[in-house]
């Protein structure tokens, strides 16, 4: 099987003769997505922790063909919205695995969950409030549920990330016996879930083992004092790549035998629920430059991606490595380079040597798979990319490029349309 797979792949082990041929024939920008990489990351992964059962967070990556992948590949999935459990079964998720992390929930995602779980009694859901649990139920659920927990402990490649230490995310530590207590009275509690944060390499894997231990001891409490026997206990994703040419991925084998020193002797099944881990080097964007503009301060080169595209630099000012596709072997000279939005946030990179960029060059922009689509917008009205899959040898449209129709038919189709002009 692909456990040979190497543990990263950065953008220029791409085939860029193949990647030209895609942007020539789908235009630019477009999302390019190896599925057979998906599968050998997830597969890599699971065989490192081997007694443990891996998901995949569908929020990294929810695009159909991604989750098919990973169901084929035999992972469960993890879902975070009612838009993703939906997105999930309409994948071919059996909705009796499916595992439902509610952080503050909206009504109709606890009426769908609620339904779901009547249905398909396999149904978790994992909530991270008192509120939660007393609104499922109120809606007559009474089927199995877990607890998030809040470490104390946050983890991650960014602040807005690290969960794990954000009031927000979990019930507070020393409140997580009392309420399991309760818990089990109204439901079939079966597990406690934490999730730290993000993006977490080796400098971090220290802090995320000791949240992990922290959530273990409690889950070994829980049990001693309220009797119950847990089913799992679930420490989340966060898993990181390397995004910079320089850094070094995960050792998931290492990873694997200190998360698992970490927990120690738990009779309770580990399970895990990567996201970005899974998705982010199988997939990356081709984007044409369409200015190059010197000047006093900086070489400025312009491309039709933007941060409408990927917003991730200009959210977590991310790294993501950018390649010239046309022409690897220019000499490097220092760039920056930015989309069409009229912020100054929208830049891919600054100040950094790319084999020197020309008027309709591709560059590729590694890194895109995880929370890049799926975090896409509509900024200054541009339509999404569309999204080709790689599989084998095989290539296909997994998304279609959205059009100017796309952009406006919300308005087109709203009620007061409907009623003629009147204000004009
Ligand atoms: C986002 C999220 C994940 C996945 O995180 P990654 O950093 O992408 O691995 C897993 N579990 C929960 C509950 C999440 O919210």
């Amino acid at each position: 099987m692909s456990h040979a797979s190497p543990p990263v792949r950065r953008v220029t082990d791409w085939d860029f003769d193949q990647l030209s041929a895609l942007a020539a024939e789908h235009d630019t920008p477009l999302y390019v997505v190896d599925l057979d990489r998906v599968a050998a990351n997830y597969e890599r992964f699971a065989a490192a922790f081997p007694d443990a059962h891996v998901m995949y967070a569908a929020k990294a990556h929810t695009g159909r063909a991604v989750l098919e992948t990973l169901l084929d590949a035999g992972a469960d999935i993890e879902c975070a919205a009612r838009g993703e459990l939906q997105r999930a079964i309409g994948a071919g998720a059996d909705p009796d695995t499916l595992q439902y992390t509610a952080v503050n929930p909206p009504d109709a995602d606890l009426d769908y969950a609620a339904e779901l779980g009547a249905e398909h009694p396999g149904l978790t859901v994992t909530g991270g409030a008192r509120d939660t649990f007393d609104r499922l139920e109120a809606r007559g659920y009474d089927g199995r549920v877990a607890i998030r927990i809040n470490p104390g402990i946050g983890t991650g490649h960014h602040e807005k990330v690290a969960t794990g230490k954000d009031a927000k995310f979990g019930i507070p530590y020393d409140e997580v016996v009392e309420l399991a207590d309760d818990l089990r009275e109204r439901f079939d509690l079966v597990g406690l879930h934490a999730h730290m944060g993000s993006g977490v390499l080796h400098d971090d894997l220290d802090d995320h083992c000791r949240a992990i231990g922290k959530v273990a001891d409690l889950a070994r409490e829980v049990t001693a004092e309220t009797g119950v026997d847990l089913e799992f206990v679930d420490f989340g994703g966060g898993f990181g790549v390397p995004y910079r040419e320089d850094e070094e991925p995960l050792d998931v084998e290492t990873v694997g035998e200190k998360v698992r020193e970490a927990v120690g002797e738990l009779d309770a099944q580990i399970k895990l629920e990567p996201g970005r881990y899974v998705v982010a080097d199988a997939e990356l964007i081709l984007t044409e430059v369409n200015t190059v503009k010197e000047t006093p301060e900086a070489t400025v080169v312009g491309v039709d991606a933007s941060l409408a595209t990927l917003i991730r630099p200009a959210m977590f000012d991310s790294y993501h490595p950018i390649a010239n596709v046309s022409a690897p072997d220019r000499e490097l000279e220092p760039v920056s380079v930015g989309g069409p939005c009229c912020t100054s946030a929208d830049v891919f990179c600054t100040d950094r040597p790319i084999a020197r960029p020309e008027r309709e060059d591709l560059l590729a922009i590694g890194n895109a798979g995880a929370y890049g689509y799926e975090l896409a917008n509509q900024f200054h009205s541009q339509p999404r990319p569309a999204e080709v899959a790689v599989e084998g040898d095989e290539t296909r449209v997994v998304r279609r490029r959205e059009s100017m129709d796309d952009v406006t038919r919300v308005e087109r189709e709203a009620p007061s349309a409907e009623e003629g002009d009147r204000r004009r």
